[in-house]
């Protein structure tokens, strides 16, 4: 019995190990700064970089899905990187308190990346809502990491309730970033019952006209995340 306890450790110790591989062998083989081609829903990206957060932050924010980030699927352009992380400290300097979750951006030399129909030249990134009171978003196995928790139209769901007021903020911050790295926000996609919640909040309301939103209903509900296309010069674009 114990040597097979014994057994199951080590196989689960190796696998631990082995999913640190493919991170490290991109970062090896890294060769200058990120390159995004074509659009992003036919495009590519070279020397992608993965989305991180400094350590002190860590405690705020995640990632839907701690394997999945290591299996490569959180990698983006080099600028949206640190335009996310900067926009991060933004939130926690301001003092919130909310777990913010971010999704999946895309694979380190871009492409097709399924089930997503853009996502391809390291330029889109999915945010999960975050909840009021500190309430922290589900992510596990069972709920897809996130992406099949359902809100109704006044953001209310299972998980908790979407605070507005802080994707409206968090907008703003990668916005703000976006520019003063020269670039900005192409578009967002929320699903568009749950526009109007946001732009009733004061930080939402200025958002309006500064940045693009879809109009109608995308190819899945965005009740869950928040599709973020960044804008940034591309290669063949
Ligand atoms: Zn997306």
């Amino acid at each position: 019995m114990f040597r097979r306890a014994k057994t199951w450790l080590i196989r689960a110790a190796l696998l631990l190990v082995l999913l640190w591989v493919p991170n490290i062998v991109v970062s090896l083989t890294r060769d200058g700064p990120s390159v995004c081609r074509g659009s992003t829903s036919n495009g590519s990206l070279e020397n992608g970089r993965r989305i991180t957060v400094e350590r002190a932050y860590r405690s705020n924010v995640r990632p839907y899905c701690w394997i999945c980030a290591h299996l490569l699927r959180t990698y983006a352009h080099e600028k949206v990187v640190s335009v996310i992380a900067l926009a991060y400290e933004d939130q926690i300097y301001d003092g919130s308190t909310a777990d913010f979750v971010y999704g999946e951006s895309g694979w380190p030399w871009g492409g097709s990346f399924k089930p997503h129909r853009t996502h391809q030249n390291g330029l889109s990134v999915d945010f999960m809502v975050p909840l009021k009171d500190g309430a922290r978003f589900p992510t596990h196995l069972f709920n897809r990491f996130g992406y099949d928790e359902e809100f109704d139209s006044s953001g209310r769901g299972a998980a908790g309730e979407i605070d507005f007021h802080l994707i409206a903020r968090h907008l703003d911050s990668l916005d703000k970033y976006a520019r003063k790295l020269g670039g900005g926000i192409r578009r967002v996609i929320l699903a568009p019952d749950l526009q109007d919640n946001l732009f009733a909040t004061p930080a939402g309301a200025a958002l309006r006209g500064k940045i693009t939103f879809n109009t109608r209903q995308a190819w899945v509900r965005h009740d869950d995340h928040y599709h973020v296309d960044f804008d940034f010069p591309c290669e063949g674009t």
